[in-house]
């Protein structure tokens, strides 16, 4: 149980998280309560960076917020341009599919992301309600730029959606400025939340979209109208309910947020490009080749490819080395690659563990490359830290 957890989410959380975690659990209209779940709620919008955001708080996982977003938007009938980088580019067609949407996907070739001309031709071409993009894929280590997304959509009269789930409080993301209208995210990744809360931030046209629907919502659990009051309410720091709040989940989320933006937002999207680059470099060093171009990687995760003549037997050579790394997701190439996550709370000491045990396990697979290039190619750029 001592091993450094170095998947793309859950991720390592911090003590003072998993202590907050474990503090005793309160009624969900308690005084004590309500005051941590409003003031988190308050704080989420520093951490999107948006102050006409209306943030919801809720019990699920990641896939919850995207099937939150879809349902509270989509009417049978509605067209969605969904920009392709990967399997959970996937997953949001197949959402909004099930919401009676029909998807439009703009894809590139596995590991690059498609351009922006070519998602403005198809925007130009009809008509659509919603523009959505998978921040960081997970599957690719594909980073998408959304800030000129957020504009695009606005020109052609849709609204933008991102599946920031990899991404949120560690990749640069400015909600109000680039003009996004739904953010949503997950606790157990960059936000250092152990796994359990789905989260959105919703722009407040969004919101009228919603008013304005002439369908009820297909989805009890996931409707606005049940939630919206509670969120208000608990923000107003008055009890409400609709279902129960995972109470220990906020305590968590409100020790992280204070972690979070006790550090900034600035220092914590440096930190994260910093130790990133970091870990590409050494990846580099020992010759091993990334899924995403390099352009276009994310900062939150990385995707390698095995070297030649090594296989997913490595992620075990790893994790007798104490690190414990994720093996590959996208359907196409799943064989060939690992995935590092390296968000919220890493530090270059994890990433310096992560390579070190990286090395070794190349050297036990029979790979052969200069012992202890990956370390000085990462130490270089730790300086920066
Ligand atoms: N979107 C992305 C980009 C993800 O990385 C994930 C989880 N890996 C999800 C959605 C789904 O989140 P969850 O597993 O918490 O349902």
């Amino acid at each position: 149980m001592n091993e450094l957890l170095m998947i793309p989410g859950p991720v390592e959380f911090e003590p003072a998280v998993l202590q907050a975690m474990a503090t005793k659990t309160s009624s969900h209209i308690s005084p004590d309560f309500i005051e941590v779940f409003g003031h988190s709620l308050e704080r989420l919008r520093e951490v999107f960076l948006t102050e006409e955001g209306q943030p919801f708080v809720v019990a699920g996982s990641g896939t919850l917020a995207m099937e939150m977003a879809a349902a509270n938007l989509i009417e049978p009938g509605d067209r969605v341009l969904l920009v392709d980088t990967g399997y959970f580019s996937h997953r949001f067609a197949s959402i909004c599919e099930r919401y009676g949407a029909g998807v439009t996907q703009v894809g590139a070739i596995l590991g690059d992301v498609p351009s922006l001309e070519e998602v403005e031709r198809n925007l130009r071409g009809a008509k659509y309600k919603l523009l959505l993009a998978t921040h960081v894929d997970t599957s690719t280590g594909v980073l998408v730029d959304v800030a000129p997304l957020g504009s695009l959509a606005r020109r052609y009269g849709a609204l933008s959606v991102v599946d920031s789930v990899c991404a949120t409080g560690g990749e640069e993301f400015r909600q109000e400025e680039w003009g996004i209208d739904i953010c949503l995210t997950a606790s157990q990744k960059a936000l250092g939340v152990p796994p359990g809360l789905a989260i959105l931030m919703v722009s407040p046209r969004a919101l009228d979209l919603f008013r304005e629907r002439g369908t009820p919502v297909a989805n009890y659990y996931a409707d606005f109208a049940n939630w919206l009051p509670i969120m208000e309410a608990y923000e107003a720091r008055k009890a409400s309910y609709f279902g129960t709040p995972p109470v220990n989940l906020i305590y968590a989320l409100g020790e992280s947020l204070e972690e979070i933006l006790g550090q900034g937002m600035e220092a914590r999207f440096r930190h994260h490009r910093v130790i990133s680059e970091a870990f590409k470099a050494a990846m580099t060093a020992l010759g091993l080749k990334q899924v995403p171009a390099l352009e276009v990687a994310a900062h939150t995760m990385s995707a390698i490819y095995y070297p030649e003549g090594v296989g997913k037997e490595l992620l075990g050579e790893i994790r007798e080395r104490g690190v414990v790394v994720a093996g590959g997701l996208h359907p196409q190439i799943k064989e060939r690659y690992f995935r590092v996550g390296h968000m919220g709370g890493v530090s270059g000491g994890h990433i310096l563990a992560t390579v070190g045990a990286i090395e070794g396990a190349l050297q036990a697979s029979g790979y052969r490359f200069e012992l202890g290039a990956g370390l000085v190619a990462a130490q270089k750029v730790l300086k920066e830290l």
